[in-house]
């Protein structure tokens, strides 16, 4: 038996429980899992509170990530004791999740811990980490330098943009972060490495095609009116990684930022993302990230304290990253 989150939908209500499962209802895969912890992403929120339509096949272990040691393996890639890290691939939306004791999974959708990473460090980082990561490494490979100008980094509160803002200050940059939230989370962010902290309400008036050029690169977890005012505030020939919806779905913008100023609008996955990036993005983290990440961004809660802890994170009331311990 193991002990599992178990959401379920009765008439069309998500109902949240913690459950005691039996061994054989372990979901298909060829490697079993003992989960150390878990994280909660904004995804998560989404599935756990009903609020999106994130799962479409009920009773569902929730958690798009976790990480945590082989406990049966019939790949010959991990053995008994591996440490391992799973995000995406559809786990906690299609197949069971991080949020138990247990998961059984496909062995090509698990990535080996990097040495100087354990469990807990993992899920500090999580989805949200790999993604702020894949964003950043997308900048670089565009040709954005740090002598080129500012970095704006949007929702940078939050579990992606707090990775991002630590990662581009490691690596140099000037990051400016767009934030709607109060002094005491402020002063995280600059210890996390922001220079400078823009008030949300500054982009909350339509976007013009074109405004003044601030931004020789940005990483945007927001989407919407928030993407099309940085669009229209980039410099010639910068680029914008652009990974979320947080504020929206929509693009209110125009191809003026594109074909007068040769902005690069870049997308960014995690969930589909090719193992060799990821294995990559991972050495890079475990490489990149001061102590002070760990120490300052992240706090730790139990299976009990998910469902308010998900209600807060679609509120964006969540400040850093939230991992679970199972
Ligand atoms: P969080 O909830 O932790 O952070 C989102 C942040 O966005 C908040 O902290 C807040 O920051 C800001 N925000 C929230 N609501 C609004 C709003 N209405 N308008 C403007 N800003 C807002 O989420 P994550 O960091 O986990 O994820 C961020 C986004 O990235 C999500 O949309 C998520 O789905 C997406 N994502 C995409 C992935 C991919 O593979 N493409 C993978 C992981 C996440 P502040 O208060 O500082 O402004």
């Amino acid at each position: 038996m193991f002990k599992a989150l178990l959401l379920d939908q009765v008439d069309n209500v998500t109902r949240v429980s913690i459950e005691d499962i039996d061994d054989i209802q372990l979901a298909s895969g060829n490697v079993v899992v003992d989960i150390d912890y878990s994280s909660l992403n904004y995804k998560d929120g989404l599935a756990i509170t009903g609020k999106g339509k994130i799962i479409r096949n009920f009773p569902m272990v929730p958690g798009i990530d976790f990480s945590g040691r082989v406990a049966e393996s019939s790949d010959s890639r991990f053995k008994t004791g591996d440490s391992v890290v799973l995000t995406g691939w559809g786990v906690g939306e299609t197949h069971w999740g991080g949020m138990a004791e247990k998961a059984c999974v496909n062995a090509d959708w698990l990535v080996p811990l990097p040495d100087n990473l354990d469990a807990k460090k993992t899920m500090m980082i999580g989805t949200a980490g790999l993604t702020a990561m894949l964003c950043v490494d997308v900048l670089i490979e565009a040709g954005v330098a740090p002598e080129q100008g500012e970095i704006l980094v949007t929702g940078a509160s939050g579990g992606v943009g707090s990775v991002a803002v630590t990662l581009l200050a490691q690596l140099g940059y000037q990051v400016v972060v767009l934030s709607g939230r109060s002094e005491e989370n402020r002063a995280l962010l600059t210890r996390l490495g922001a220079s400078r902290i823009i008030d949300r309400s500054a982009f909350e008036e339509p976007a013009k095609p074109l405004e003044k050029q601030c931004w020789a690169g940005a990483v945007d977890t927001v989407g919407s009116h928030v993407l099309a005012k940085l669009l229209a505030q980039m410099q010639y020939g910068g680029a914008v990684s652009a990974c979320g919806l947080a504020g929206g779905f929509d693009l209110p913008t125009t191809v003026m930022p594109f074909i007068l100023r040769g902005v690069k609008l870049l997308g960014v996955d995690s969930v589909m993302c090719p193992i060799q990036k990821r294995q990559k993005a991972w050495t890079r983290l475990s490489e990149l990230l001061p102590d002070s990440f760990y120490q300052q961004a992240c706090r730790e809660i139990e299976l009990k304290d998910v469902p308010a802890y998900a209600e807060a994170i679609t509120q964006g009331k969540v400040t850093g990253r939230v991992v679970i311990k199972l």
